[in-house]
C-alpha cells in the first residue's frame, strides 16, 4: 500500500491558493475598502469578462445561488409560475425556483452528457402547453464541469420563446464548440464556493450579454436602493452583493485558472489511464468539439453495491469519494413536483461515484485511489 505524507485524507475537491490572493486581500485591507464594492469587485468582474469574451457583463455576487434567484427573477420568473429544471443536479439549482414562489418541473438527463434531455425537454414543455400553462424558464446545468447539448437546447429556447438559466457553477473553463460556458443562457451562473474550480471562500457571479442586466442585478443585490441622497426603495432587494474582500481572492485565483482546468484534466486522464481496463468501470468521454474542465472525476459502476463496495473501501482508507448528486426528484422535499423521468439520472446516482478531483492533488494522492479501487473485486 501506497502511504501519503502522515496518511492525510484525500479530499475530493479542496482549495487551491494560487500564492497572489493574499496580495489582493491586502491592498483592500491597506485602502480600507472593507466592503461589499470597491477595487477588487470590479477587478474580478472584469478578469472574469476577459475570461468568457469580450462583450460579457459580470456581477459579483455572494454566491451562485443568489445569481441563479436574481436569474430567475430577471427573466420575469413570479408567483405562481413553472420553471422546467435539469433534475440531475445539486439543491442550489432548484432552490431559488422555491424562494420566488414558482414551482419546478423536472427534466431526467441524456446518457452523452448526463445533462438535462432535450427530448424530455420538449415533452415537458409540450405537455405544459396542452394544459395551458408555458413554463417561464429552462434550468440547465453543466454538471460535473460537461457542457450540455447546448445548440439543441438553444433552439427548443427559441422556437418556444422560453428563456434559458444555465447553471454554470461547476463550468468555469470549460467549452462547448470553442465557446466558454457561461455565455450561453439568457442569464448564467457561477459559483466561486469552497469546493469548484476556483474559489473566493465563497460567492457566485451573474453573467449576461447585456449590460442592463448586469446594472439590475448589481441594484437588486444592492437592497434595490432608489438614486436619492436619502434611504429610498421602490423594490424589493436582497444583500447579495460580493465582498472586496472575498473577490481579492477571486483576483489571485484567477491568475491560476487555466492551470487549475489542466490539474483537474490530468487527473481524470489519469483516472482513465489506470482504471478504465478494470471491470466495469465507466467514463463519460468528451462529446465532439466539447471541452470539460472535469471539475470532478466520475466513473460509473455496473451495480450499486459494486460502487458502494468502491465507496466504503475508499473511506477505510481515508480517501474522501461521493456519489453522483441525487436527482431533484427523488428528493424528499421535491416530492410531489412533477417530473419527466427516463431513468437516466436514477441510475447514476446508484452506480456513479466522484473521485478525489483537487488541482491540488499530487500523483500519490492518484497512485493510492487508483491502488485502492484496483485491489477490489
Ligand atoms: C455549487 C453549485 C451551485 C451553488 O453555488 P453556491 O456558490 O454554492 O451558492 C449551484 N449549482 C450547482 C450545479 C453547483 O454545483
Amino acid at each position: 500500500m501506497i502511504e501519503t505524507k502522515n496518511d492525510e485524507k484525500i479530499w475530493l475537491s479542496s482549495p487551491h491558493m494560487g500564492g497572489k490572493e493574499q496580495e489582493f486581500v491586502n491592498k483592500a485591507f491597506e485602502e480600507n475598502w472593507i466592503a461589499p464594492l470597491g477595487p477588487n469587485v470590479n477587478g474580478f468582474e472584469s478578469d472574469l469578462e476577459k475570461y468568457l469574451q469580450e462583450g460579457t457583463h459580470v456581477a459579483a455576487l455572494s454566491s451562485g445561488t443568489a445569481a441563479l434567484h436574481l436569474g430567475l427573477q430577471l427573466v420575469g420568473v413570479t408567483r405562481g409560475d413553472t420553471v422546467l429544471c435539469q433534475s440531475f443536479t445539486f439543491a442550489a439549482s432548484a432552490n431559488p425556483i422555491m424562494y420566488l414562489g414558482a414551482e419546478p418541473i423536472f427534466v431526467d438527463s441524456e446518457k452523452d452528457t448526463w445533462n438535462i434531455c432535450p427530448v424530455q425537454l420538449r415533452e415537458a414543455i409540450e405537455a405544459s402547453l396542452a394544459k395551458g400553462k408555458k413554463p417561464k424558464a429552462i434550468i440547465g446545468v453543466h454538471l460535473y464541469g460537461m457542457p450540455y447539448k447546448v445548440d439543441e437546447v438553444q433552439k427548443i429556447s427559441e422556437e418556444y420563446n422560453i428563456p434559458v438559466i444555465e447553471d454554470s457553477a461547476e463550468a468555469l473553463g470549460s467549452r462547448y464548440h470553442g465557446i466558454s460556458c457561461g455565455t450561453f443562457g439568457d442569464i448564467a451562473a457561477l459559483s466561486f464556493n469552497g469546493n469548484k474550480i476556483i474559489t473566493t471562500s465563497g460567492g457566485g457571479a451573474l453573467v449576461s450579454s447585456k449590460p442592463e442586466i448586469k446594472k439590475k442585478a448589481i441594484f437588486l443585490a444592492s437592497q434595490a436602493r432608489d438614486d436619492a441622497p436619502h434611504y429610498q426603495h421602490s423594490e424589493i432587494g436582497y444583500n447579495y452583493r460580493m465582498s472586496n474582500i472575498t473577490a481579492g481572492i477571486g483576483r489571485g485565483q484567477m491568475i491560476v485558472l487555466d492551470e487549475r482546468v489542466q490539474a483537474r484534466r490530468r487527473n481524470y486522464d489519469y483516472y482513465v489511464k489506470h482504471l478504465s481496463s478494470k471491470e466495469g468501470i465507466h467514463f463519460l468521454d468528451e462529446p465532439k468539439d466539447v471541452y470539460s474542465n472535469r471539475w470532478l472525476s466520475c466513473i460509473l459502476t455496473d451495480s450499486f453495491e459494486q460502487r458502494e463496495e468502491i465507496r466504503k473501501e475508499l473511506e477505510t482508507y481515508n480517501v474522501e469519494s461521493r456519489p453522483l448528486w441525487k436527482p431533484m426528484h427523488m428528493q424528499p422535499v421535491f416530492k410531489n413536483c412533477p417530473t419527466f423521468n427516463n431513468g437516466v439520472s436514477e441510475e447514476l446516482f446508484n452506480k456513479g461515484l466522484c473521485l478525489p478531483s483537487g488541482s491540488n492533488l499530487e500523483l500519490e494522492h492518484l497512485e493510492k485511489v487508483v491502488e485502492l479501487i484496483k485491489k477490489i473485486g
